[in-house]
């Protein structure tokens, strides 16, 4: 059974900072049949708020894959970069508000700050009450309180204690750029998202996001937070690791190899593809039967 019970809609968020790698189909296919067996929307969303680290020949080869492997999105595809002006408007409501302060902070002022949850320092609260006396601004960060609680469809219940775990968040970064974590929450609520698959190394993320729709008084999506694809070493693979890219000319061993890994089970023809492999694995689909871990290890020829 589908975990919503209307017409909902989902996404794929891929960051065009590399090809697709196994991985990335991984949440693409999982948040692509969970909205479609719901009978709902899927669309895709191109995450290049980041702009140093995303190339728009990434973007075109992603989409470009999706499409070879038979993947059909809905509306046009959202662009991130192009979205700066609707960010700095919800900014500045943030700011008006009084949820984000200016941070004088260098990196190497944090190195010191003992690792959160997802591995970056959490911030001491240095520039909390106000800027110490000659340091400039120079990125601004989100006031979190609090825990945050919410079910996760595959990984279970979460709570997090958002300043001891996390701790004050950059939203507008001193390069000028909107954080990630600003553009998801503001970007899920512009299109109406109201159910989120994507992988487990984001399960960290998703307090924050929560945080930050209800400060802002948005709805929250249902979470499904799915296995990550690691390494035979326990990486996850990713554009860092140099994970291979997925084989566009060959989609039915990728896309078969990714339904078994969330708990459908194997296809009837070793060579399904495209179509008819979308209704094979429609027919099949179900949220619980994903299997309720962090991360999985995948064979090398695979990855
Ligand atoms: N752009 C993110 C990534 O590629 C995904 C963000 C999300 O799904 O919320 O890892």
């Amino acid at each position: 059974m589908p975990f919503l019970d209307h017409i909902s809609c989902g996404r794929f968020a891929p960051s065009p900072t590399g090809r697709l790698h196994f991985g990335s189909l991984v949440a693409a296919l999982g948040s692509y049949l969970e909205a479609r067996a719901c009978g709902g929307r899927w669309l895709v969303r191109m995450e290049d708020v980041d702009t140093p680290r995303s190339r728009p020949e990434y973007a075109a080869d992603i989409l470009r894959t999706l499409e070879a492997f038979g993947f059909e999105w809905d509306d046009e595809v959202m662009v991130q970069s192009r979205r700066s002006e609707r960010y700095r408007e919800v900014f500045e409501q943030l700011r008006v508000a009084g949820a984000v302060y200016p941070c004088g902070c260098t990196r190497s002022e944090l190195t010191a700050a003992l690792p959160g949850v997802d591995g970056a320092p959490v911030y001491p609260g240095t520039c909390r009450a106000g800027l110490p006396a000659g340091k400039p601004g120079r990125a601004w960060r989100l006031r979190v309180e609090g825990e945050v609680a919410f079910a996760d469809a595959v990984q279970g219940r979460q709570t997090q204690h958002l300043p001891r775990e996390v701790g004050d968040c950059v939203l507008l970064r001193a390069d000028g750029l909107f954080a990630y974590q600003m553009a998801v929450v503001v970007d899920d609520a512009d299109q109406c998202v109201d159910h989120v698959v994507r992988g487990a190394d984001l399960i960290h993320s998703t307090a924050r996001q929560i945080f930050l729709q209800r400060l802002l008084s948005l709805p929250t999506p249902a979470y499904a937070h799915l296995p990550v694809a690691v390494d035979a070493a326990g990486l996850k693979l990713s554009k860092q690791t140099r994970a291979a890219p997925v084989d566009a000319r060959d989609p039915a061993p990728v896309l078969r190899a990714a339904a078994r890994f969330l708990g459908l089970p194997a296809p009837p023809e070793r060579r399904l593809a495209g179509a008819e492999f979308f209704a094979w694995a429609l027919a099949h689909w179900r949220l619980d039967r994903v299997p309720r871990l962090a991360a999985i290890a995948i064979q090398e020829k695979i990855a």
